[in-house]
């Protein structure tokens, strides 16, 4: 059985008492325990709401890391730091990384390797910007996302991965894949995991969809059979709309 998962990427949002107040809202509210909740906040706030989550369920992660170990990388956070504040997530080629700071599959790949030994969960995310869709490229797109930046991996490192299907088009627009696109896209990834693994590896590995999901379409979205959840960006950044997605698994 694969996990359920509900992951909210605040981005560069919120105060520091408002990145509290969210945070204490999310905890102190009623969801399906069966849904691993994970919350991001602006890494400056994680050390003190690793100390408000510990206490419970709700899991925290980390937006970016470095692929380098230590040393003069300034503004960086090394995946052993990271470790070291008791932290389980971390996500890996954000579009909006990839987009703005350049950064490459190769690049992607040494940083998976970090969190691998440093024992942290990546959030690897992959997807395709809209004119790769149009042009009828997008799952060979996000076929060499998922080979260059994972496939390097074993059976055992491999299983401890979670995977984000994230169109481009579809990150803070307001327009959501609709439910056969996303089902389509996660089938297709878990079907490249079955070729290159196994069914059983492939079988137990997360696949979460991201792009404008909201409490109005996380349920549809979340009925199919191989999307385990979502990672939310704008609607994360409410409790009520981010507890709503959670608790829409049917
Ligand atoms: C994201 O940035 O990962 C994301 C899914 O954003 P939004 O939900 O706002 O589209």
């Amino acid at each position: 059985m694969r996990i359920k998962i509900v992951a909210g990427n605040w981005k560069m949002n919120k105060s520091h008492s408002e990145a509290i107040e969210l945070v204490q809202k999310i905890m102190a509210s009623d969801y399906d325990n069966s849904v691993q909740l994970i919350v991001f906040p602006p890494s400056i706030y994680a050390s003190e709401i690793a100390k408000i989550t510990s206490s419970s369920a709700t899991a925290l992660g980390i937006q970016n890391c470095s692929e380098y170990d230590s040393g003069a990388y300034t503004g960086q956070l090394s995946a052993s730091m990271i470790r070291s504040m008791n932290v389980k997530y971390v996500l890996v080629g954000h579009s909006e990384i990839r987009e703005y700071f350049n950064e490459q599959n190769k690049t992607l790949a040494s940083k998976i390797n970090q969190l691998i030994t440093n024992d942290l969960t990546p959030i690897y995310c992959c997807g395709e910007v809209l004119q790769e869709r149009e042009k009828g490229n997008h799952f060979n797109l996000v076929k060499s996302q998922i080979e260059e930046g994972l496939f390097h991996l074993d059976e055992n490192q491999i299983a401890k991965c979670v995977i984000a299907y994230e169109p481009v088009w579809a990150i803070g627009t307001g327009v959501t894949a609709s439910s056969s696109q996303a089902q389509e896209m996660h089938h297709f990834i878990r079907s490249l995991l079955a070729e290159k693994y196994s069914e059983n590896v492939a079988g137990s590995i997360s696949i979460l969809y991201g792009g404008s999901c909201n409490p109005e379409n996380s349920q549809e979205l979340f009925a199919n059979p191989d999307i385990d959840g979502g990672l939310i960006g704008g609607a994360s950044l409410n409790a009520v709309d981010f507890i709503a997605i959670a608790n829409s698994f049917s």
